[in-house]
């Protein structure tokens, strides 16, 4: 796996160096960087969907800063340093326009389009708290769109502040927790990437943010394949639940540039496994001590009878993306293009997958699976 060893002397190894400042770019509060799909929908940005059932029900934004994110996580693309290959010195390549906010409530309230739900995201810049209150308050005022606030959960240091998120007016807050283990967080958002995320502190924030908020709207987000287990993202997944948190998934995708740019993709079936998993945990209140798992920490079982699973499985429902619902509880954010290119297997599906789809489904949830070895689980089952 990339680490910050990638800033080696060896000549044929990338170095690492600052990003450079975007000098002259428009900024937040006034601006922000919106998700290519977002664009799309708003007419922004030209592109088709890859699939004609995709309807993007959800606007993503993120706050922007010349100077970047303040933070260095190992896979992200707006981490503080980047990896630099020498013969390819060249910027981020960028994926998510950045539009004046004014511009973005227009064309929200004048073009016709599905999208139900907005979500802010801070930045690990001290500025982007209060600038993502700002752009809240905007929303709320000016468009009737529900409002989640995606938390830097560093920038938190009290209740109120989470009180204060709420107020702006969203109803819903995510912690982007993204590591399932603590080793694991650590190494990529903690000190020996020189970032200043803490792992106690992100769950302080999640709990607090249960005291704050509404049962059953606080959620965190996951990624898969950062170098978990299934065992250990799953059991994130049960200590969410355990606090009546839901978990939002996202499959790792590496990003050129950043520290992670050379880490491959978790295989499919691992993520599908997780994807039903989290299902099963948040969905269905199945407890992890049900599963049963292999001495590589693979699923082995999910204490469910066959012909039950079944029925899960063939509802499509866990292979949904999971994100922020709408007024029904419908998902709203389904965030078409969060996990790969559209040439590529779609991993959270943006709408109910089809029966062709589960086909496919079924194929790919035991594709890497090492099988049973009976002997392995230590402690998980019930
Ligand atoms: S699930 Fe989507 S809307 Fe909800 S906080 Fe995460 S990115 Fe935002």
């Amino acid at each position: 796996m990339a680490t910050t060893d990638h800033a080696s002397k060896s000549t044929d190894v990338p170095l690492v160096e600052e990003r450079p400042h975007q000098k002259g770019m428009p900024e937040s509060p006034d601006s922000v960087m919106v998700s290519l799909a977002g664009a799309m929908t708003l007419g922004l940005e030209k592109g088709k969907f890859a699939r004609e059932e995709i309807v993007l029900r959800g606007l993503n934004v993120l706050m922007t800063y010349q100077e970047n994110c303040s933070a260095n996580c190992s896979y992200c693309g707006v981490s503080r340093e980047r990896r630099v290959a020498r013969d390819e010195r060249t910027f981020i390549r960028v994926k998510w326009p950045v539009v004046k906010v004014d511009e973005l409530i227009e064309r929200n309230n004048t073009i016709k389009h599905q999208m139900r739900r907005l979500c802010v995201g801070m930045l690990a810049n001290p500025k982007s708290f209060g600038h993502s209150l700002q752009v809240i308050e905007e929303f709320k005022q000016r468009t009737d769109l529900l409002i989640s606030g995606l938390i830097t959960a560093s920038l938190i240091k009290s209740k109120d502040d989470l009180q204060k998120i709420k107020d702006a007016g969203a109803d819903r807050v995510d912690i982007a927790i993204d590591a399932a283990t603590e080793e694991l967080f650590e190494r990529h958002r903690g000190r020996p990437v020189k970032g200043p995320h803490r792992w106690d502190h992100f769950w302080w924030v999640t709990e607090e943010a249960t005291k704050v908020f509404e049962p059953g709207t606080v959620g965190i987000h996951l990624v898969v394949g950062l170098g978990e287990t299934e065992k250990e993202l799953l059991e994130s997944c049960q200590r969410a639940q355990d606090l009546n948190v839901v978990t939002h998934l996202f499959s790792f995708n590496p990003e050129p540039s950043t520290l992670l740019g050379d880490h491959p993709q978790p295989p499919l079936g691992q993520y599908r496994r997780c994807q039903l998993g989290r299902y099963l945990i948040n969905e269905l209140g199945v407890n992890i001590h049900h599963f049963r798992f292999n001495r590589s920490g693979q699923v082995v079982d999910y204490g469910l009878a066959p012909e039950d699973l079944d029925v899960v499985i063939d509802s499509g429902h866990p292979f949904v993306t999971s994100g922020c619902p709408d007024e029904h509880g419908q998902t709203a954010c389904n965030r078409p293009y969060g996990n790969g290119r559209p040439s590529e297997p779609m991993r959270n599906f943006p709408f109910v997958p089809t029966p062709a789809d589960i086909q496919d489904i079924r194929a790919q949830l035991w594709s890497d699976w090492e099988g049973d070895d009976h002997a392995a689980d230590d402690g998980a089952m019930g």
